[in-house]
């Protein structure tokens, strides 16, 4: 099964859902990153808000979540545009903690006394930067970000499963957002559907979207868009070469009579790009035509 993520309304169009199963794009981050299992709880959970938040976008438009906590994981890094295509990665993938009724805890993973910035890149000129204060807990940190950095009241709620093999079983998430034209009715329906959302992980794993739609808005619902999402890294030996050339020629000539090649690699998806003495020669003379 593909992985994908739908955007629907709800009751009489006051509401708007986002909902995503994205477990092959965490099973993926798993496999590039050796991710352990606090990592994966992590990184997977990112993921998802990157990923229903860069449905939110459009056209060309993408964004950065990033996070940086004083837990072991280090920073976390996640780039989506706007058609769900993902990559991201954390400093230190081999992050495990465990706390006492045997869940993942992204409280130590993640740590606390930091910002979790959304980078937006709406192809304007300027990039539009928010942040709120990391308090280790995703989803209320998210629930806070949209209501402080886009005046919009919503509910969180992300889940994911890492089993015995390493594997993720399931990883996706869901934002209910109050649109403007709500009254306090509704407000107070979403309110008291809120528990139902404590375990998203199983939910996820037991019911399709529309079940899950169904349980918390009966009938009054309706699916706007379903997209296929997926993990995405654009780089390629081309882009690696371009920042290569900004070394200019004298470093890339030190290197080259040095280390004879270089390897680069990427962080978002681990792929390596080797570059020969002949390339590096080639990057050198391109540079010294570049007066670099
Ligand atoms: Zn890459």
């Amino acid at each position: 099964m593909k992985d994908t993520c739908i955007k629907a309304l709800a009751l009489n169009e006051t509401i708007r859902v986002y909902l995503i199963n994205n477990t092959n794009t965490v099973n993926e981050e798993i496999k590039r990153h050796n991710l352990w299992p606090s990592a994966t709880s992590v990184l997977g959970k990112v993921t998802s808000m990157a990923q229903m938040m860069g449905l939110m976008l459009k056209g060309d438009a993408a964004l950065t979540i990033k996070i940086a906590g004083n837990g072991s994981l280090g920073k976390v890094i996640v780039d989506c545009n706007a058609k769900g295509e993902v990559r991201g990665y954390v400093d230190h993938p081999d992050v495990n903690f465990v706390n006492n009724s045997g869940g993942l805890n992204d409280y130590y993973a993640i740590g606390t006394d930091g910002l979790i910035e959304v980078i937006k890149d709406l192809k304007m000129k300027d990039l539009f930067t928010s942040s709120v204060k990391l308090t280790g807990n995703l989803a209320s940190d998210f629930t806070y970000y949209f209501f402080e950095s886009e005046q919009t009241p919503s509910l969180v709620s992300l889940g994911i499963l890492v089993n015995e093999n390493n594997n993720c079983d399931i990883s996706g998430g869901i934002i209910i957002q109050v649109l403007p034209n709500a009254t306090d009715k509704e407000i107070s329906y979403v309110e008291s559907k809120a528990n139902l959302l404590s375990n998203f992980s199983n939910t996820l794993k037991e019911k399709s979207f529309k079940e899950i739609l169904k349980m918390l808005f009966a009938d009054n619902f309706e699916i706007l868009e379903e997209n296929e999402v997926c993990f995405k890294c654009n780089c390629s030996k081309e882009t690696f070469s371009r920042s290569l050339l900004t070394l200019g020629s004298k470093t890339l000539t030190e290197i080259k009579n040095e280390d004879h090649q270089i390897e680069a690699v990427c962080h978002y998806c681990n792929n390596k790009y080797q570059f020969s003495e002949n390339e590096i020669q080639a990057l050198i003379d391109e540079a010294l035509k570049q007066g670099k």
